[in-house]
């Protein structure tokens, strides 16, 4: 069995001291790749640093919606050659967060659409974070034109599923679905071959582990989560939910790898 973890930050300063560990526990859990997220330009170095170090991690760079009103001038360029390397498999996590309106919506708009056309100029797939912006995050996707990505840590209702997987988006599940009963729908709803799994490590922990910080192991609660909710093996899942990131993360599979 092979899961992929496809949204996790794990170059945080919590997981430098083990994180050979961390990457061995996912490993034991069938863990086959990982994908580590940046959320601006620093960590989306740090994470192709740590795609370097790992042949199992692959990562990707962007700017997310908490970062946006920090990005300096010319960031796109910047993402624009991070995203040469042959482990960086995706544009993100970029988006829209009106929960917390760390940076202003309007000014989230602008860095996030300028990432989805770039994103699209580039071939690559977006990894986009939507909190409490549902239309404007449909908005930006259905204006550019970008048809290759996934909302992640999807939190919202089945409408929204639809009209995302309309305009050719994935939907990514974390732990959320192991506690919280209204996303339950979604995962039962949507076509299997749309949804992929992933942890967001280090947050939201999956049952049995909640309130603790989490890790790409525990991808396994969220395969698990699906199967029952759809009356599967955790094997069909892990195989259905593999083949997806592989095609949608085209990059995943055509690197060569040195260790
Ligand atoms: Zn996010
Ligand atoms: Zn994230």
């Amino acid at each position: 069995m092979t899961l992929i973890d496809t949204h996790a930050h794990i170059y945080y300063e919590d997981y430098a001291e083990n994180i050979d560990d961390i990457i061995q526990r996912a490993e034991d859990q069938g863990v086959e790749k990982i994908i580590t997220v940046g959320v601006d330009l620093k960590s989306s170095e740090e994470c192709i640093q740590l795609a370097e170090r790992f042949n199992m991690v692959y990562a990707t760079c962007g700017v997310h919606p908490h970062e946006a009103d920090k990005a300096p001038k010319g960031f796109l360029y910047e993402l624009e050659d991070l995203s040469a390397h042959p482990k960086l498999v995706a544009i993100g996590e970029m988006g829209l967060d009106y929960h917390y309106n760390f940076s202003e919506p309007k000014v989230q708009n602008r860095v996030y659409l300028e990432q989805l056309e770039m994103a699209k100029a580039l071939a690559l797939p977006a990894v986009v974070h939507c909190r409490e912006s549902d239309k404007d995050v449909l908005k930006g996707i259905q204006e550019s034109g970008n048809d290759s990505g996934v909302v992640h840590c999807f939190a919202s209702d089945l409408e929204f599923a639809q009209s995302i997987i309309e305009t050719g988006f994935h939907i990514s599940f974390t732990g959320l679905i192991t506690f919280v009963k209204e996303l339950e729908e979604v995962v039962q709803e949507i076509p299997l071959e749309k949804m992929m799994v992933e942890t967001d490590s280090p947050y939201l922990s999956p049952k049995p582990h909640r309130g603790k910080q989490n890790e790409p192991s525990r991808v396994i609660h969220v395969a698990d989560k699906i199967a029952e909710l759809r009356g599967l093996e955790r094997e069909e899942v892990a195989q259905i939910t593999t083949e997806t990131a592989l095609d949608l993360f085209s990059k995943l599979g055509d690197c060569i790898q040195s260790s």
